[in-house]
């Protein structure tokens, strides 16, 4: 390959120009190709190593899956979250566990998979867009007046019938119709 060629090059390992004398030559010097070699090597076995951590994660969660109770690091790892994400979820009964004692939570595989299989992402019931014009609507306060219902009660009774609200500037409107049927 040896030729009286030269050719401006940059080296691949210290990225300083130089002069190759072949149309291969990768390196500007032996240091260099050696260098390389050795980082190539390291590269390697630091490949090995990460696809060993990766094999042994997956048979760890091979396993859980298969167990029938589940602890609560169990689910973070399964979930892919923090163990603090996972006692939130019990907590606000997203995963429903079972508290066998202090310090022994255990949730079941099957309420898992429910959790699991909910449809993600899913919009909570949002209300139906029924955009009625708020001319057609009452004020929360309005209703309060009309009707003789406490704040609360009406806050209630929106929120357990579902009632579509229109926000304008500081005012809340429901629609006429809907609170005159269910008032009335
Ligand atoms: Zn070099």
């Amino acid at each position: 390959m040896s030729s009286n060629i030269e050719i401006k090059r940059i080296c691949q390992f210290c990225e300083q120009e130089f002069i190759a004398r072949t149309t291969v030559t990768k390196y500007c010097s032996l240091k260099c190709s050696s260098r390389a070699y050795k980082a190539r090597t390291r590269n390697i076995k630091i490949e090995k190593s990460n696809k060993e951590t990766h094999r042994t994660q997956n048979e760890h969660i091979e396993k859980i899956k298969a167990k029938e109770f589940l602890t609560v690091r169990d689910v973070s790892n399964l979930l892919g979250c923090s163990i603090r994400t996972v006692y939130r979820l019990i907590e606000n009964g997203t995963i429903k566990a079972v508290n066998l004692a202090e310090r022994l939570t255990r949730i079941k595989r099957s309420e898992l998979n429910k959790v699991m299989e909910q449809p993600r992402n899913e919009p909570k019931k949002k209300a139906d867009p029924i955009p009625f014009h708020i001319k057609d609507g009452y004020t929360l306060t309005e209703i309060e007046d009309k009707f003789g219902i406490s704040e609360s009660g009406l806050k209630y009774l929106i929120k357990k019938n579902n009632i579509p609200k229109v926000k304008n500037g500081r005012y809340a409107y429901v629609p006429k119709k809907v609170i005159d049927e269910l008032l009335t």
